[in-house]
């Protein structure tokens, strides 16, 4: 707390993006379960708290679509987050984030605070962490593909490559995000998302990726890993009643871009 209340003395911010986390991909979210817990509970209290010491104006907190419940109806939305557990995979990280939500709402109605929070589906980008255990599917399966290629070996996809995700691209969501700290004026979260129709299974990513490195050899699957969640499929239809005109890079454009920083950045890139 005193190295949160540091930061704010020194910045004296008026508008707060709450980014920091602990965050990980499928399989250091199995691996931490308690880290996951504790570390984001910490930073979570010790930000808000200090947003409503200094009497921050408006705060926007960052979520995700893995903390919705597992087992729900789809497509899932804003109202639905606190609807039953969510999956055994990452509930440490998941309760963590659904407690966000409702601090907003305890903020806001002791103290009338103006803290909100996002839920981005899963994100990707430039400056990603690209770490081959820790990261999320697309930088992992980017730094895999870089080096099968120059071993000349096909790329292998942990688990089955059937499960759906929607993927945000990182430039997207930097520009919703600061649309919501600007003018999205609910305590309420909303869902930052490409539409239902854009979901894509991890088989189609990793074709993707594998066209984007220039990859001769195919894919090939280690069906003796985990596949996590099979879908979370959320709806976009609060953010397009909002932002109708709004749009998003297509897929295998944003995947293109990753790819290309990730190798003309290999030496100083986070692995
Ligand atoms: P999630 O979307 O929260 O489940 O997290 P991830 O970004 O880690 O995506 C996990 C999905 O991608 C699971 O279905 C995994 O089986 C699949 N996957 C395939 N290869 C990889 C890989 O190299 N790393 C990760 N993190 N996931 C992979």
């Amino acid at each position: 707390m005193a190295q949160a209340r540091r930061v704010f003395e020194l910045h004296r911010p008026t508008h707060v993006a709450h980014l920091a986390a602990m965050v990980g991909g499928l399989f250091k979210n199995m691996k931490y379960k308690l880290d996951f817990l504790r570390e984001n509970l910490l930073m979570n209290d010790c930000v808000l708290e200090c947003c409503r010491e200094f009497g921050v104006s408006r705060c926007v907190s960052c979520l995700s679509t893995c903390i919705f419940p597992d087992k729900t109806t789809y497509p899932i939305d804003e109202t639905m987050i606190h609807n039953g557990p969510p999956h055994d995979s990452n509930f440490g990280y998941a309760y963590a984030k659904r407690l966000i939500d409702i601090q907003n709402r305890a903020y806001h109605e002791q103290y009338g605070c103006m803290f909100t929070s996002v839920i981005p589906t899963n994100i990707f980008g430039p400056h990603d962490n690209f770490n081959l255990q820790d990261s999320h599917v697309i930088p992992g399966l980017i730094h895999k593909c870089y080096i099968a290629k120059q071993k000349d070996e096909p790329l292998t996809v942990l688990g089955t490559g059937s499960p759906l995700r929607q993927f945000i691209y990182s430039k997207d969501l930097a520009r919703l995000s600061l649309w919501v700290l600007r003018e999205y004026h609910e305590i309420d979260p909303i869902i930052l998302s490409v539409g239902e129709e854009d979901e894509v299974s991890i088989r189609e990513v990793a074709l993707m990726i594998n066209k984007a490195m220039g990859m001769k050899q195919g894919i090939q699957f280690d069906g003796s890993k985990s596949d996590g969640q099979l879908k979370k499929t959320a709806s976009n239809s609060k953010l397009r009643k909002y932002l109708p005109d709004f749009k998003f890079t297509p897929i295998q454009q944003a995947i293109d871009e990753t790819v290309q920083w990730f190798c003309e950045n290999y030496d100083t890139a986070r692995k």
